[in-house]
């Protein structure tokens, strides 16, 4: 029986009935602008403070050390760009970060090196990972500022934060990771782990789309990337989208409650539908390791087909799924992270990542499980370059 299953989490999500509930009375009634004098201003001024200490308890950061900005982009292009800006009045203008990361971090270093920046981008080995020696020897005299994300949107690597976060407040360097994928999934505390600027976006933890944050530690100043009025400290000027960011508060609430029993939940999930594919299908790989991986991430090629044909079909029996990332899935280049863990473009065209959370049941695992065999030997029997009798014997 058709069902609907799914399972894009990592791209977004849905807004949770507590998120849906907390926002609305400030898409309504209470519609003043949280700048103004009167009572009705001060209620939504109210709803701010509150939600600016909700995201500070998830991270274990001060209310005052959150900036709320438009999504995730903007946070990683502000903390980039402008503590670039910061560092450079001090003479450094070298930044570290790591060949995998999201399009926002990378398009922002690589702008940067326009602008006379120098940039390392370390490489990762075969399941994503990179070790803290590798960014203790990238470190030079010119070194201002390292970046990198706290778990892979695409493979679900987890990067060993803590340690890198100590390294760099030894050796005097900023630290930024980009956490987009990881709040919600992994517990978090600035403060134990050394992190000086961390982005957060409220669509992937059940917050609508347009909503982001910025954790700054106090004592760190990036520059502002806007110029206007006083919002948010005079750091990010804009009429405040309140509404939004009441969602942002209760979801980050939500989602380090009970994060340990929730993740436990999802890992479950997550091996068995691994474990079923790596042993139902024939000529597939996983991508990423085992271990320090994502709670809802499953991301595996298939040889001698393409993702978009297996995206297509899922989508024919109601599942939702993506191939690379979402976001640059419609682009016909490989995602850059599955060529940087080393596949060969053909295996890389293959991929499909299916993103679980604790909205997903048993029922949507198997169901996955029984509706892909047959889909991916329906699309070997009509490719080009996959050949059976080829296979059968490579695998005898
Ligand atoms: N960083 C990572 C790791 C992401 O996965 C994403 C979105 O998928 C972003 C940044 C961008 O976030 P947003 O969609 O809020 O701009």
């Amino acid at each position: 029986m058709k069902r609907f299953v799914y399972a894009d989490h990592s791209a977004t999500t849905r807004i949770s009935e507590s998120v849906m509930e907390a926002m609305l009375p400030y898409l309504k009634e209470n519609y003043g602008n949280a700048s103004s004098i009167y009572g009705l201003a001060g209620i939504s001024e109210m709803a701010l403070n509150r939600a600016r200490s909700q995201v500070a308890k998830a991270l274990h950061a001060q209310p005052e050390e959150i900036f709320f900005t438009s999504c995730g982009t903007e946070s990683d292009n502000w903390a980039i760009k402008g503590y670039a800006q910061t560092m450079k009045k001090k003479g450094k203008t070298h930044i570290i970060t790591t060949a995998v990361e999201h399009h926002a971090v990378l398009y922002t270093c690589k702008a940067l090196e326009k602008e006379g920046f120098s940039v390392t981008y370390l490489p990762v080995d075969a399941t994503g990972a990179i070790t803290v020696q590798q960014v203790a020897d990238a470190i030079t005299g010119q070194t201002g500022l390292v970046s990198i994300m706290y778990a892979n949107n695409e493979i679900g690597t987890i990067y060993p934060i803590a340690e890198i976060g100590a390294l760099c407040r030894k050796r005097n360097i900023v630290f930024h990771t980009d956490a987009v994928q990881a709040v919600g999934n992994v517990p978090i505390d600035v403060k134990a782990q050394n992190i000086d600027m961390l982005s957060l976006s409220g669509h992937k933890l059940h917050a609508p789309k347009g909503i982001g944050a910025l954790y700054v530690r106090r004592g760190v100043s990036p520059q502002p990337l806007l110029h206007g009025g006083g919002q948010e400290r005079g750091k990010r000027p804009g009429t405040e989208n309140v509404a939004f960011i009441v969602a942002l508060g209760k979801a980050m609430e939500d989602a380090v409650n009970h994060i340990e029993e929730k993740t436990a939940k999802v890992s479950k999930l997550r091996d068995r539908l691994i474990d079923g594919i790596l042993t139902g299908i024939p000529a597939v790989r996983l991508n990423g390791g085992r271990e320090n991986r994502l709670c809802g991430n499953v991301n595996v090629s298939f040889e001698g087909i393409e993702g978009e044909g297996i995206l297509l079909l899922l989508d024919a029996v109601g599942i939702c799924a993506s191939s690379g990332s979402a976001c640059t899935s419609g682009a016909l280049d490989p995602s850059h992270v599955l060529l940087a863990i080393g596949l060969p473009h053909s295996i890389a065209h293959g991929s499909l990542r299916l993103s679980l959370n604790e909205e997903n049941t048993l029922e949507d695992v198997d169901y996955i499980l029984s509706v892909l065999p047959p889909i991916i030997k329906r699309l070997r029997s009509m490719s080009p370059i996959w050949d059976e009798e080829k296979q059968r014997a490579v695998s005898a």
